[in-house]
């Protein structure tokens, strides 16, 4: 959940987007009320946890860095959905094909691919990562790109394309996704035995279980279905849910959990599990 897109830019919107709008408006309330003037008015624009704050905008940068950088890394490379559809669109109806006869290897279609996924020099391109943008076939000024179907006889002066894949990347993903599910089991059980030291005698006591959202059912169901996008948390009248740090053990960082010292859980309240889109809270 923490590498899925809409979850990214929920917890961009809730931890960062929204304090910064609200303290915007503050301001204006500030001035607008010395002028007698109360078209705006105060509101609460506290940050939720200084943790998601800063996750927030270390994720928002590096995004927006990758994106201006590199065009869409991050979407066909890191992100699961991307990294999904890119199998997908190995086997497309229409492809972009170079014709190897006419190329003289320029390089200008590399320059515009958004994707990175053209190596002009070698002729190929990473079908995985292409998003069919038709940038390429604008810049090219030999006609040495064409779009045309992946299945049926091809013109013989087209190279033979090759089914090439940057597995670098793909890596790069599946070792972080290794690396965070070990820890996600290591760390939980040695919160679970910490213990505290307690006057003349060592007693050792579990921690108890964070407080769950209700309706979560169970941490085991709130892990299995939360991808940590915050809309619980942006929602919640009395601001009594946050984010979660090790609360849950790595493998819940994000999601949310219930704070009593910031809030309260209305009784007849069902907002949370009214606008979780995941089922995760019911
Ligand atoms: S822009 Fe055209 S000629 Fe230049 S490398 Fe790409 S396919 Fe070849
Ligand atoms: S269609 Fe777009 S993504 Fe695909 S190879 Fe051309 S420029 Fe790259
Ligand atoms: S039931 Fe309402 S008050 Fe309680 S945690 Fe959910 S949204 Fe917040
Ligand atoms: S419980 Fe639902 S709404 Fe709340 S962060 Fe998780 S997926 Fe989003």
């Amino acid at each position: 959940g923490l590498l899925d897109p809409y979850s990214i830019y929920g917890r961009m919107a809730t931890n960062v987007f929204r304090s910064l709008y609200m303290t915007g408006n503050n301001l204006l309330a500030s001035v607008f009320s010395s002028f007698n003037n109360y078209t705006f008015y105060q509101t609460d624009a506290t940050i939720r946890s200084l943790f998601s704050f800063f996750g927030g905008i270390v994720m928002f940068l590096l995004v927006g860095y990758l994106a201006w950088k590199y065009g869409r890394t991050w979407c066909n490379t890191i992100c699961p959905v991307g990294t999904v559809l890119g199998f997908i669109s190995k086997c497309s109806l229409f492809k972009i094909r170079i014709d190897a006869n006419k190329c003289n290897k320029c390089e200008l279609c590399a320059g515009a691919c958004k994707a990175a996924c053209i190596n002009s020099k070698e002729g190929t391109i990473d079908y995985s990562r292409c998003v069919d943008c038709y940038n390429c076939l604008e810049v090219c000024k030999r006609g040495a790109l064409s779009y045309s179907p992946s299945c049926g006889k091809q013109s013989k002066t087209v190279k033979e394309e090759k089914q090439v894949t940057d597995k670098s990347k793909r890596q790069f993903l599946l070792s972080g996704l290794t690396t965070g599910l070990a820890a996600a089991t290591a760390v939980p059980k040695a919160v679970a035995q910490k213990g505290v030291q307690m006057s003349g005698a060592q007693v050792a006591y579990k921690v108890k279980h964070p407080v769950m959202p209700p309706g979560a059912v169970s941490i085991k169901h709130l892990q299995a279905h939360c991808t940590s996008c915050h809309l619980c948390i942006s929602k919640c009248p009395s601001k009594v849910l946050r984010p979660a740090f090790m609360e849950y053990g790595v493998g819940g960082i994000m999601q949310p959990v219930a704070d009593f010292e910031k809030g309260f859980c209305n009784y007849d309240c069902t907002v949370c599990g009214e606008v979780c889109p995941n089922g995760a809270i019911h």
